[in-house]
């Protein structure tokens, strides 16, 4: 699966806010996808692709889906015309901002692993939770985002993870200076 064929499944209801789904990514692949000229190529060629080499620190780091621990959404790169043209938007620019801004690219080819399917297929189905999988990242907008079950036990209503409270108990050592007489 490419970019979902009809945006509509990942608008978030209000106009503005998002929910399950950004509103920023709505609303940047909406106007890519719809300018007059390169929209209809745009729906056909974007390509999203992870980017093995750190921005932050240059090292390697490979994708896998099955273990998302070291999934930064600074890796993922939106390519409007395919990875072989040399345009590019940073998905956390775009998440933040909502505005497309173009990037020549820097990296060769070989640094990029298209994920492009594995993308719009989860973020389908678990929403902004792609780009939180620990869920404990700081995102606007989620007051609604778990269904509480009971005092010890919810849910996210966007992935649907079950989560269950844990009480952590810490014990702190303080030293406190006397001074006795001797
Ligand atoms: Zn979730």
């Amino acid at each position: 699966m490419a970019i979902p064929y009809d945006l509509k499944l990942i608008k978030p209801k209000v106009k503005g806010e998002s929910d399950k789904y950004s509103w920023n990514l709505y609303k940047y692949l909406h106007k890519i996808t719809s300018t007059r000229h390169e929209g209809k190529y745009i729906k056909n060629q974007l390509e999203v692709h992870w980017l093995r080499h750190s921005r932050f620190d240059g090292e390697h780091i490979e994708f896998d889906q099955h273990d998302l621990r070291h999934f930064m959404v600074g890796q993922v790169i939106i390519f409007p015309f395919g990875l072989g043209k040399s345009h590019l938007n940073f998905m956390n620019s775009v998440l933040s901002k909502g505005r497309c801004e173009n990037f020549a690219n820097v990296w060769n080819k070989e640094s990029f692993t298209d994920i492009t399917d594995w993308f719009f297929e989860t973020y389908l189905k678990d929403g902004r939770c792609i780009f939180d999988r620990e869920h404990n990242m700081w995102m606007t907008n989620t007051d609604d985002r778990y269904y509480q079950i009971n005092s010890n036990n919810r849910k996210c209503k966007w992935c649907g993870e079950h989560q269950h409270r844990e009480i952590e108990k810490r014990v702190e050592i303080n030293r406190i200076e006397n001074w006795v007489s001797a």
